[in-house]
């Protein structure tokens, strides 16, 4: 099974997709966390998605699909996946799609998390991540029991430089689920939609309602 999930910045996404993946024992692929990885062992693809993530702009997709087909072709995720944060337009949908056909699957579910801009505002303003394993906490809604310390692994939490107020509101312009996006996924009949403006687990619980029942085998 395929899923990806879409929405807004701080729609809850990485949240959602990590509860998920305990659920459902799908891999989690973050490209989020894979190019800040990868900014923070200083590699040259590192260095190319900083001066975008630092500005608030996708990363090209060029540089973004070989990232995200190479982690596919990893063991773990040889029969299924969780993407949260791709694909962010319709050309990296398509390059999922096809990448995902040539292994006989296709994308079985398209998570669309709706919450209002007030909202996302207050919930990136507020946004703690773990350095060492990208857990997601918030000041306020959803707290670590020690402040600054990850719950699960012990990491060190800290905000990050692109939830910085005149970032966020970059994002907020250009890192909305386009519409042909939206679109495509509902064309092919696997979009379902939910209320990202509810307690973390009545929005987890409508998740794996639209996932649907899941295959026992
Ligand atoms: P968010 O808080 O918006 O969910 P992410 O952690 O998913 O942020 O992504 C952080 C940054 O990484 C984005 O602002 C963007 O610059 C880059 N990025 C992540 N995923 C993609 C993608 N699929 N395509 C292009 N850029 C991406
Ligand atoms: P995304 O990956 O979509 O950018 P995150 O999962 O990082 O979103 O969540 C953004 C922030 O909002 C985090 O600080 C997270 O703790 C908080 N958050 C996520 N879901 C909820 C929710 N249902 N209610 C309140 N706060 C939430
Ligand atoms: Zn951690």
């Amino acid at each position: 099974m395929y899923i990806v999930l879409l929405g807004p910045p701080g729609a809850g996404k990485g949240t959602q997709a990590q509860r998920l993946a305990a659920a459902t024992g799908l891999v989690h692929i973050s490209t989020g966390d894979m190019f800040r990885e990868h900014v923070r062992n200083g590699t040259e693809l590192g260095k190319v998605a900083k001066s975008y993530m630092d500005r608030g702009e996708l990363v090209p997709d060029e540089v973004t699909i070989a990232m995200l087909l190479e982690r596919l072709e990893q063991p773990d995720a040889a029969k299924g996946a969780m993407f949260d944060g791709y694909p962010r337009n319709v050309t990296q949908a398509r390059a999922l799609d096809e990448a995902l056909a040539k292994r006989g699957a296709k994308i079985d579910r398209a998570l669309l998390i709706e919450v209002s801009d007030e909202e996302l505002v207050a919930r990136l303003g507020g946004r703690w991540m773990c350095r060492r394993c990208g857990a997601v906490y918030h000041e306020r809604n959803d707290p670590p029991k020690t402040p600054g310390i990850c719950d699960r692994c012990g990491g060190e939490l800290y905000q990050r430089d692109d939830d910085k107020p005149d970032v966020v509101r970059a994002r907020l312009e250009k890192q909305k689920p386009p519409a042909d996006l939206i679109e495509y996924y509902r064309e092919r009949g696997v979009l379902r939609t939910v209320n990202g403006e509810q307690p973390l687990d009545a929005v987890t619980q409508a998740l794996l309602e639209a996932i649907g029942p899941w295959p026992s085998a």
